[in-house]
């Protein structure tokens, strides 16, 4: 579920506003994403892939967490790399690979 969306990181590009398909997010009178529907959330990821800053973390738990959790410790998540974490393992972004040619998948036959 939707936890953060880091403002010092934001441009205001609305990318995550548009990509979500439950429309959990509103735009603040200061152009940054205020997350207003929380229940609403999916946990399907698409903001937290297509936000071009790593501004946003999406928590791998269909309910939101409590106040106080590790998932709302932006330094700590910064620092672990978890901070816009699934655009990194997709290999979205300047300088990353791309996810699908390092992923370790099953073997097929020929
Ligand atoms: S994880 Fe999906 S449903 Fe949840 S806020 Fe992001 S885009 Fe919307
Ligand atoms: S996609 Fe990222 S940079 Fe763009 S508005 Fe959303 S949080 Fe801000």
């Amino acid at each position: 579920m939707i936890e953060i969306v880091e403002r010092d990181r934001c441009i205001g590009c609305d990318l995550c506003i548009d990509v979500c398909p439950t429309r959990v997010f509103d735009r603040g009178p200061d152009g940054i994403p205020v997350i207003t529907r929380q229940d609403d959330c999916q946990t399907c990821f698409q903001c937290e892939a297509y936000c071009p800053t790593d501004a946003l973390f999406v928590a791998p738990l269909a309910t939101a967490v409590a106040p106080g959790s590790r998932f709302h410790d932006v330094t700590g998540l910064e620092a672990s790399g978890l901070l816009g974490g699934y655009r990194s393992e997709l290999g979205w972004g300047r300088g990353r690979a791309l996810g699908a040619r390092t992923a370790v998948g099953p073997e097929y036959p020929d």
